[in-house]
């Protein structure tokens, strides 16, 4: 259903929209919005909302702050929880132009795009599901969250255990009257944590949908005076929270999975191995990306689910890259180090490009390892040659300077404001005095 001036229009005056909220994405993934009023749809739609850039994490300089805002009309819809009779909102995801009208390098969309069509010009679209898990916390009476999960049930467990099902069932039914294609919902394995998994898109809507799927998982949360947070280890020695990423690419002129191979042992085509070998290759220099936050590598660590070891396997989740069962037009590869404190554009961009390196450049796969591999001491993981995923914020960054791949795949622009923002982050936890060390030392010497 492509949206039109009017389409929007006639949605506009159906549902008494009086303010439209024009969403974008920051570097770091955080969505920023200015709101003007319905009136002015005709000026939204053709791009004449400006903004200062200056004022936006990782944006522009102060001497070149005039940006605009170019809605995607795909993404305009009615936001279900400010809906009466007479009155309602509804929001535009935007990307951002420089005042020339061409497209700004800071914006992450625009990043995304680049590397779509770089898939495009080789003849397949991508196709990307992620799953993101997510905690409930109660608030306190001011409202602040505390560090109290909002049940003590675990995986699949039903109500009364799971309290959350009845937020979930909301989040469900606001993310349906929002255009979501919902597949499953389920308590995880951690106290208080939550997966909803919706249907997989492009990489660009995924990245659309995913953004707006945090926003409305912590607006519908609050509804309930609950917080919601999509931080990857908020509890020490519980599960923490994922975003594996499934991912494949589609022949355009075939109209076909171009992961598919009935003909192979494992039935994936030579361009599903190249892919997953790209990946391989490539991910030491991007999990900067994909576990963005100093807490990130508390999750990457053995025994909980979350990968620490690059290995690919079919079924084995101790793995980095699984191959989930289901062949045909739903072959794909699912990378499980991604975590949902990741910008999904900037994320499902290094993961895309780096298996479209391993294309372009034929890489062969390594053997799979289909053992557990959390269960391995050293000497068989030496044996294997089965390497470690970089296990801090500052390991990973010094990979994503290392070689062209960040610097190729984020453009000039995103890639030194992001080393820049990540740099900061690590000195700042550097120089930090935590909890825990107060409690280590601060009696014993
Ligand atoms: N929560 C796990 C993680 O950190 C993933 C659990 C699952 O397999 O869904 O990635
Ligand atoms: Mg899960
Ligand atoms: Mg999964």
């Amino acid at each position: 259903d492509t949206k039109t001036l009017e389409s929007i229009q006639s949605e506009i005056s159906a549902h008494a929209v009086e303010l439209l909220h024009l969403q974008f994405i920051d570097i770091e993934g955080i969505m920023k919005h200015v709101t003007v009023t319905s009136a002015q749809v005709e000026d939204v739609v053709s791009g004449k909302i400006m903004f200062d850039g200056s004022s936006i994490k990782g944006f522009s300089p102060i001497n070149k702050s005039d940006l605009y805002l170019q809605p995607d009309l795909s993404t305009f819809c009615v936001m279900p929880w400010t809906k009466t009779e007479e009155y309602s909102e509804a929001r535009f995801i935007c990307s951002v132009k420089n005042p020339d009208g061409t497209d700004f390098a800071g914006d992450p969309r625009n990043v995304l795009k680049k590397t779509v069509k770089r898939a495009a010009d080789k003849g397949f679209s991508i196709s990307v599901g992620p799953e993101l898990e997510f905690f409930l916390f109660e608030t306190d009476a001011a409202g602040r969250p505390t560090q109290t999960t909002q049940d003590f049930g675990g995986y699949f467990e039903p109500s009364p255990h799971d309290f959350g099902e009845k937020v979930r069932t909301d989040i469900y039914k606001t993310l349906k009257q929002m255009g979501f294609i919902i597949e499953a919902s389920h308590h995880e394995v951690a106290i208080g944590q939550h997966e909803i998994n919706f249907k997989y898109a492009d990489a660009l809507g995924a990245a659309d949908l995913s953004t707006t799927f945090k926003w409305v998982v912590k607006t519908v949360a609050r509804k309930h005076g609950l917080h919601a947070s999509f931080m990857p280890k908020p509890i020490a020695g519980e599960n923490g929270s994922g975003m594996h990423t499934n991912i494949s690419l589609f022949d355009i002129e075939k109209q076909e999975n171009a992961f598919f191979d009935e003909t192979d042992k494992k039935q994936l085509s030579p361009l599903a191995y190249q892919f997953i070998a790209g990946m391989i290759d490539n991910v030491k220099n991007f999990v900067a990306v994909t576990n963005p936050l100093v807490n990130s590598y508390k999750r990457l660590v053995p025994g909980y689910e979350a990968p620490c070891y690059i290995a690919w396997s079919d079924s084995n989740r101790s793995a980095l890259i699984r191959i989930p069962a289901t062949r045909g037009a739903g072959t794909r590869v699912e990378i499980r180090c991604p975590d949902p404190s990741a910008n999904p554009y900037l994320a499902f961009a290094v993961v895309a490009a780096s298996g479209l390196d391993g294309i372009d450049r034929q890489l062969e796969v390594v053997d799979p390892v289909d053992a557990d591999i959390f269960a391995m001491d050293a000497a068989e993981l030496k044996e294997r040659q089965i390497d470690n995923l970089p296990s801090s914020l500052e390991a990973a960054i010094n990979a994503f300077e290392e070689g062209d791949f960040g610097r190729n795949t984020l453009g000039d622009h995103v890639f030194e404001e992001y080393v820049a923002a990540k740099r900061n982050e690590w000195d700042s936890f550097r120089t930090a005095v935590t909890g825990w060390e107060i409690e280590q030392y601060q009696t014993k010497f």
